[in-house]
């Protein structure tokens, strides 16, 4: 439903309120975006392989189905307006099925699906990363050894996400350990960074090429997993968001990128270093839903949707969120009782180790 019809002399060429949104993947993001859709008027049709994501319990329509059953996304964009995905480990041949509609777009899809492609891509844009090689055999491992120097980390370049698939190499002897560790499958070996601290640019694009970037975020990860975002991220993080901001605006531009898209940086002393990029909302943009004036859910749908971007500023002096990673879901009486905690539980089940439950926000 694309109306050109507004109320009065106001004009746009959007999406209208009853549409359907389809979102490929089921998690806690798919569920947060459905939310978001569902307080604009809009309906959701979630597609996902397993039994009871926890996007489709808050979701209009669900499909089943592996994301490479061709008849099924056919099925499934002929009852979708639009269609966008929640995370990016997704077969990017089969998506052409979907005639068309998903936003963002294959490239965006396709670029942050290899972390090789990804780099290489980073650089042409302009953006500043690690020094890395490629690396598909022991023997290349070595020759990283020794022309990126030590301490370096291996990854993988395909399905890697929360730390995995990744392997330090601190000595010369660790070499074989960690090709071992991480499978012996193609990947990247990065120089480690020596960083001062970690943050995030979550900036939206929409079609016309307008760009509305969050404030930076400073981010702490423990074993790999985020688990704190801060905002403002503070001065040692701020003096770098000029030159971050541009970054990520020249990123989505040479992705033609329409939503959300998220960059993850090092700081460092040489300035921001592109650590990854993620093509959708992200673990560090929580904060906004109460936080910003427009959350990054609802910023997300505005951009696919063809709606104007909302106003990405802060509503209160400061906002932090803490991750509610495995057991620590067993405190939520405690926040849900504490004033000025907003708590958020994703209604996953089983609360296993390194599993993402929930989160909690607090304005500062
Ligand atoms: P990633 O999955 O690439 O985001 O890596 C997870 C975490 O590992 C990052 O957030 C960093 O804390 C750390 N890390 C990854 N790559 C590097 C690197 N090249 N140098 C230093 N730390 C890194």
């Amino acid at each position: 439903m694309r109306s050109q019809r507004r109320p009065s002399e106001i004009f746009l060429v959007a999406f209208v309120p009853g549409s359907t949104i389809g979102i490929l993947g089921g998690g806690q993001l798919g569920r947060m975006m459905a939310l978001a859709a569902a307080q604009l008027g809009y309906r959701c049709h979630i597609f996902d392989p397993h039994e009871r994501p926890c996007a489709a319990e808050v979701s209009a329509d669900f499909t089943r189905a592996e994301f490479d059953d061709e008849e099924a996304l056919r099925r499934f964009a002929a009852e979708c307006d639009v269609i966008t995905y929640e995370f990016e480990n997704l077969p990017v041949g089969p998506l052409r099925e979907l005639s068309g509609k998903l936003k963002p777009g294959l490239k965006s899809l396709a670029v942050a699906q290899d972390r090789g492609d990804e780099k290489t891509f980073l650089e042409s844009a302009g953006a500043k990363v690690t020094p890395w090689r490629a690396v598909n055999s022991i023997e290349d491992v070595q020759s990283a050894v020794s022309s990126l120097g030590l301490p370096i980390v291996l990854k993988t370049r395909r399905y890697g996400y929360d730390g995995k698939g990744q392997a330090w190499i601190r000595s010369p002897e660790e070499a074989e350990k960690a090709w071992d560790a991480i499978g012996k499958e193609p990947a990247v070996a990065e120089a480690g960074v020596d960083f001062e601290a970690e943050f995030s640019v979550v900036i939206a694009r929409d079609e016309d090429g307008n760009m509305a970037p969050f404030p930076l975020t400073r981010n702490r990860h423990l074993d790999g997993i985020l688990r704190t975002s801060t905002v403002p991220a503070g001065p040692q993080i701020e003096k770098l968001a000029e030159e971050a901001v541009a970054s990520a605006k020249a990123i989505a531009e040479a992705l033609d990128h329409i939503g959300v898209l998220t960059v993850e940086f090092f700081a460092s002393s040489t300035g921001p270093l592109v650590n990854e990029i993620a093509p959708r909302v992200h673990n560090s943009g929580h904060w906004t839903i109460e936080g910003a004036q427009t959350s990054q859910f609802e910023q997300h749908l505005r951009a696919i949707l063809g709606l104007p971007l909302g106003d990405s500023g802060m509503v209160a002096g400061g906002a932090i969120m803490d991750n509610l990673i495995g057991n620590d879901v067993d405190r939520w009486a405690e926040f849900v009782t504490k004033p000025g905690r907003h708590l958020h539980l994703y209604g996953k089940g089983e609360a296993r180790p390194g599993r993402k439950m929930g989160h909690v926000t607090r304005l500062t």
